[in-house]
This record gives structure tokens, C-alpha cells and sequence, in this order.
């Protein structure tokens, strides 16, 4: 509206060109009810210029409203539900609500029950459109006593502190790098790492968070209590805090985003000597020696910090890397992990039994024996740390769901929801605590944002599970979208898949130290039954995330191949690589590392 106001007649010039220019009614914000209350930081999306009505009806909001000839084109090209935009639910659907406000008859219209990224993003959203909100948030210490502050699982224990560790351990390289191009350490001194200094002051910018989150509640006028909160009936909620402290409040509808915990396995001295990701970012000492359980997301990640910062690291594998990814990828991380950064896996191995042999100490790791089974043989290995990253279990066995009769899939405890809204329909569920979605922070933001939108504004926009980008934040950064290789393979059969790849060189760090070139690679997964539709884009490489999120964009409005081919790259970075995949699969020729620029 300030750019608006500034140049007028540069819009009027825009404007008599025949150039469309942003609708103002995509601009204008919903009131909320406090005079104090900003305005939304989101445009209403219902009102967006381009969004698509994918089943639209007369109440969808976008009466009037011009579908973009490129979206037009999307919907009518594309065979994948994927690339679509945005869904919009049928009028029939069960999470059709109305923006009703039931304040009179209950204490609060919508009670949000977890301050993690889902549920904060929703509360929020809801007050400013004029709901009267609370959010319980409760953080259970973990098995050594670890607690932490408001903002859930993300801020505290998960992306922020692990993408700041990933950084202490990419710098630590960058310090060898910045050698070959003529740094020297005062002294001549080699490098040298405290982690007591680098867990200090991540706490305290997580800490600084904490305090943002609570303020930002306050800004909206959502309460926020510091309680345990638990169902008593589908309108009722009970909470207990720290001190003991009770209250029953009632609601006319109910979020549930408690996210998750990792789970132990059930093996001796599991909880008593080992931790997990809960623990980590806040260790009092350095880790030391560790053994790292798992092989999927967290377990790389943390595997791929921690040796990057110095400490000498295993990985236990179970069966196989990072189950659900593209196993071509998965196993050329294990490589780079292996190769680059000297941590070692233990393949086909599970542990059966921890033993102290001398205690943690404050300042100092203790000493551990671990037992374990690899392919039937007993292996025996001392260790200072071991961190469990053997999955998560949802919050949802002790917030009393069986009282107000919300279903939970007995396999995976967690609560089937369509659209978000549970078998019972005043209460919700979005984040980690729901069966079958991607456990990733946007996620449960943006389908928070959705479901307050559509609970208080009427709005019928549903968040689309499908085409989520992601990143592990292994060493070597591994970011992808859209389908695996294999599953590409499964679903559309070998003779209709071409595979574009190419090993590259990183420009973006170290092409003087040379460091993990051997490993960067490139990879687009074309479907040729639909003109090359690129259906899986796979990159291994420094920056892969932000790589990875750029091309986001074009795969859900459903690029080609020849799409990127016609790009024209950004020289020199990483991404460029992508513009210009000739190799193929099918053609078997080798992948051999370019000399220099293409
Ligand atoms: P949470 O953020 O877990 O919030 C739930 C909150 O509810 C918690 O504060 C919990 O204490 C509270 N709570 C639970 N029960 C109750 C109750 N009964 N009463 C009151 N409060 C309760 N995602 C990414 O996108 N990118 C990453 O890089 C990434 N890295 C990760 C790294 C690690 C180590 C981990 C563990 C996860 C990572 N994730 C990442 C996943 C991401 O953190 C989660 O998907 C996200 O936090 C889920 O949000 P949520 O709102 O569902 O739950
Ligand atoms: P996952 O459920 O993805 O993986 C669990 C791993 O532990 C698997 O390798 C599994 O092996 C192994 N495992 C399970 N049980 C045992 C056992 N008893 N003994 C040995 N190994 C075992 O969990 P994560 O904790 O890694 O991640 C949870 C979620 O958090 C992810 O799905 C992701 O969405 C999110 N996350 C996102 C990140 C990001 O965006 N960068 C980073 C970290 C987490 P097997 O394959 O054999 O079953």
C-alpha cells in the first residue's frame, strides 16, 4: 500500500500499458478485534489474484476473479494432482465451517493445545481474524531433565539449533578453506573448537526466540498458559502447570498440534545413559565419542554436525539410509559422510544393551558400553555419547483423545484428519501429530494458517500435502522434491522415465580446497508420458536448501524439461547445474566431473 501511495503514477503508466498489475484486493487486510493488533502479515489468500479454484463454487471467493493463463494452463495439462496451486475444498467437505464465533456460550472460540510451529501459526492467524484464542504449551523434560521454553519442537530442539551446529561445522571447514585463498590463524595456531561457547550462545538465541514467541502472542491477544493441557469432552480442556496449578476452560473448537517426542528403544540403559535430539543442542559437555542410532533425517544430520565439529562419530544403521528417500541419493550422502567427513557406519547393526562404565559428569561426557547385534554377531564398542534418533512418537497417548472420542491410527498413534478437522468436528489436528504428513516445520505453519483461514474467514483454501520440498542438512547438503527415483520408476514404468544427471563442480565454496566435489550431483526424474514433466529434482551440494526451495516454484507449476533447459543460468553458482542436465540415464555415459564452466 506504501509503494502505492509512493509512485502512483508509475502504477498509472503500468496500468495504460495493459499490464496487469497487483489487485488491490489482495492487499486489503481483515480487522481484528484489539486496537492494538497489527494487521495480518498474510494478504487473505482466498483473494489472491492468482489462486486457483480447483472445484470452485459460488462461496469460494473468487467470483469475478481471473485465473492466470499459466494456471489455467496447469490445471489443464497436469496428469499430477501435484501441481496444482492451490486446493480449495468442495462445498461438501467436513472442514466447510463457517467464521462462527461461539464466545457467548464457551470461555474461548478456539483453544489451541501446543505452542510448537503449527499451533503458534494457527493461533495467532485465528486472533487476528478476530477469534478469542489460547494456547497451552508444556514442555515433559526429557529422561536427563532437558527442558526448554515456548515455540515447540523447531525453535528449540530441532531446525533452528541443528541448522546452527550444521553452520559451526560448515565454518569450521570454511576455516581450512579460507587457507587456500591466503587466511592465516593469528599464531599460526591450528583451529580449535569450545562447544561449551557455541551451545551458549545458541541457547541464548533460542532463548531470545522464546521471549519473541510470548510476545507476539501477546501482540494478537491470544493468551498463552504454561500448562499441561488434557481433553475432558470435546469441548473442555484441563491443565495443570509446573507448580500444580489447575484450570478447566471450554472451547467451541480445539487444535490439537502437540507434535512429538523421540522414542528410546526398548533395550537396557537405553533412557538411563543414552540421549537424543531433545538433549543434544543443549549438552552441558562436549559429546565426545558418539555412536548415533538411526539412519534417517535426524540421525545423519546429527552424525554429520557432530563430526564436522571434531568429534570422532558412528552411525548405526538399521537396514538402510534415509528410508523413504531416493536410495541413489541416500547412498551417495552415506559416501560423502564417509569419504569427506571420516564418519564411520555400522550397516545391518541394532544396539541391545548400554552399560556405564564411568558417569557423565558436569563439563565432561561419561564412558559407555555398547552392545550390540550386526547380522547375528554380538559387537562390542566403548563410546562417550550415544544420541537415539530411532524416530519420533506423536504426542497423543496422555491428552485424553479417547474422552472426547478423536480417533487415533492404532499403528502409528497418530490422528487421521481430513483437511485437518478429526472424526469429531469441532476439534482439529495439524503438524506432527497427524498420520501420513510430512513431519516438517512449513508444514504444519502453512496448513495452520489454511485452517484458521478457513475456520474464521470463511475461506476454503486447503493446504496441499503434495510437492513439499526438503533439505537434510547432512555435510553435504541433500535437497529434494517431488518423486524418488525408484517410486518415479514404480509409478510411471521404466520405458516412460528419462533421468537427466551430472556430477559438479561447487563454485558457490571451496573450488580452491576442492572439498566435496566428488560428491556434488545433480539429478532431474522426467516423466516422458507427459512432455518431460520433471517429477523428482534431486541435488547433493553445498546450499542444497536453498537450491532446493528456488525450484520449488517451477515443479508445482509443473516445469518441463525443456523449461530448465531454456532457463538461462545465474553463472557462476551451484544451481546453474540444472540448466543444463544432457546426460541421461538411459544413455549409461559416464558421469565424469567437468572440467571448469560447462
Ligand atoms: P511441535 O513443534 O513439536 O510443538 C508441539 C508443542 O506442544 C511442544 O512445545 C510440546 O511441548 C507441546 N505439548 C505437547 N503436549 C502438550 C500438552 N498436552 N499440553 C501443552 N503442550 C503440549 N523440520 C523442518 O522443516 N526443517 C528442519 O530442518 C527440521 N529439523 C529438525 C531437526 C530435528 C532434530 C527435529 C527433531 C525435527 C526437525 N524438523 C525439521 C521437524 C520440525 O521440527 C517439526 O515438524 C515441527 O516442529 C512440528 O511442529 P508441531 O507444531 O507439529 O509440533
Ligand atoms: P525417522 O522415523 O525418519 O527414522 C528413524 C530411523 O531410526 C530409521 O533409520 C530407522 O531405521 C531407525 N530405527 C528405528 N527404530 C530403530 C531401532 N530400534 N534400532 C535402530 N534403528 C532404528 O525419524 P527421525 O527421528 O530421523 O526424523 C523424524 C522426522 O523429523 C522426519 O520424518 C522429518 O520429517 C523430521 N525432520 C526433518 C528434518 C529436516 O527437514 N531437515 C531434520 C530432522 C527431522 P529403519 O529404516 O530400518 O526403520
Amino acid at each position: 500500500r506504501q509503494f502505492i501511495q509512493a509512485d502512483r503514477a508509475f502504477l498509472q503508466r503500468i496500468r495504460s500499458s495493459g499490464v496487469s498489475t497487483i489487485n488491490q484486493s489482495s492487499l486489503r487486510y481483515v480487522s481484528g478485534t484489539s486496537s492494538k493488533m497489527p494487521p495480518p502479515i498474510f494478504p487473505i489468500p482466498d483473494e489472491r489474484a492468482n489462486t486457483v479454484a480447483v472445484g470452485g463454487d459460488k462461496n469460494g471467493s473468487h467470483e469475478g476473479e481471473k485465473t492466470s493463463p499459466q494456471v489455467q494452463k496447469i490445471q489443464k495439462t497436469s496428469s499430477d494432482a501435484s501441481a496444482s496451486v492451490h486446493h480449495q475444498m468442495s462445498p461438501q467437505s467436513p472442514a466447510n465451517t463457517s467464521p462462527v464465533v461461539d464466545g457467548d456460550k464457551f470461555d474461548y472460540d478456539f483453544v489451541v493445545i501446543g505452542g510448537g510451529s503449527g499451533g503458534l501459526a494457527a493461533s495467532k492467524e485465528a486472533s487476528r481474524l478476530g477469534a478469542k484464542v489460547a494456547v497451552f504449551d508444556y514442555v515433559q523434560p526429557t529422561p536427563i531433565g532437558t527442558k526448554w521454553g515456548l515455540g515447540g519442537t523447531c525453535v528449540n530442539v530441532g531446525c533452528i539449533p541443528k541448522k546452527m551446529m550444521h553452520q559451526a561445522s560448515l565454518l569450521g571447514e570454511a576455516i581450512e578453506d579460507a587457507k587456500s585463498y591466503g587466511w592465516e590463524l593469528a599464531g599460526g595456531g591450528d583451529k580449535k573448537h569450545n562447544w561449551g561457547a557455541m551451545v551458549q550462545s545458541i541457547q541464548d538465541f533460542i532463548h531470545s526466540l522464546n521471549w519473541k514467541y510470548k510476545v507476539a502472542l501477546r501482540d494478537v491477544n491470544v493468551s498463552y498458559i504454561n500448562s499441561y493441557a488434557k481433553l475432558i469432552d470435546k469441548n473442555h480442556i484441563h491443565a495443570v502447570n509446573a507448580k500444580g496449578k489447575e484450570v478447566t476452560v471450554s472451547a467451541a473448537k480445539i487444535l490439537i498440534a502437540t507434535g512429538g517426542r523421540p522414542k528410546y528403544p526398548e533395550i537396557p540403559g537405553a533412557k538411563e545413559y543414552g540421549i537424543t535430539s531433545d538433549d543434544i543442542f543443549s549438552l552441558q559437555y562436549p559429546p565426545g565419542k558418539t555412536l548415533c542410532v538411526g539412519a534417517s533425517y535426524v540421525s545423519l544430520e546429527c552424525a554429520g554436525f557432530l563430526a564436522g565439529l571434531g568429534f570422532d562419530t558412528t552411525v548405526m544403521v538399521r537396514s538402510i539410509l534415509l528410508r523413504g528417500f531416493d536410495q541413489d541419493m541416500a547412498e551417495r550422502i552415506g559416501r560423502a559422510m564417509e569419504e569427506s567427513h571420516h564418519v564411520k557406519f555400522i550397516r545391518g547393526a541394532v544396539p541391545s544393551k548400554i552399560e556405564e562404565i564411568e558417569p557423565r559428569q558436569d563439563g565432561k561426557a561419561g564412558r559407555l558400553r555398547v552392545t550390540s547385534t550386526q547380522n547375528g554377531k554380538e559387537i562390542v564398542e566403548e563410546y562417550n555419547t550415544v544420541l537415539f534418533a530411532v524416530g519420533r512418537d506423536a504426542c497423543t497417548s496422555t491428552i485424553g483423545l479417547e474422552k472426547a472420542g478423536v480417533k487415533v491410527n492404532p499403528d502409528s498413534g497418530k490422528i487421521n484428519a481430513e483437511y485437518e478437522q478429526t472424526n469429531v468436528p469441532n476439534i482439529y489436528a495439524i503438524g506432527d501429530v497427524l498420520d501420513g504428513r510430512p513431519e516438517l516445520t512449513p508444514v504444519a505453519i502453512q496448513a495452520g494458517n489454511k485452517l484458521a483461514r478457513r475456520l474464521f474467514a470463511g475461506s476454503k483454501v486447503v493446504y496441499d500435502y503434495e510437492m513439499v520440498p526438503t533439505t537434510v542438512f547432512t555435510p553435504v547438503e541433500y535437497g529434494c522434491i517431488g518423486l524418488a527415483e525408484e517410486v518415479a520408476l514404480k509409478k510411471y514404468g521404466k520405458d516412460n522415465i528419462e533421468v537427466y544427471h551430472g556430477r559438479y563442480r561447487p563454485v558457490t565454496t571451496r573450488p580452491i580446497a576442492g572439498y566435496g566435489e566428488e560428491h556434488c550431483y545433480a539429478k532431474l526424474i522426467c516423466n516422458k508420458l507427459d512432455d518431460e514433466r520433471v517429477v523428482g529434482l534431486h541435488v547433493l551440494g553445498p546450499n542444497a536448501g536453498e537450491i532446493t526451495q528456488g525450484f520449488a516454484l517451477g515443479m508445482r507449476l509443473g516445469a518441463k524439461k525443456r523449461d530448465f533447459d531454456d532457463l538461462t543460468g545465474i553463472h557462476p553458482t551451484d544451481a546453474e547445474n540444472f540448466v543444463s542436465l544432457l546426460i541421461t540415464r538411459s544413455s549409461g555415459v559416464d558421469l565424469s566431473l567437468p572440467q571448469c564452466c560447462g
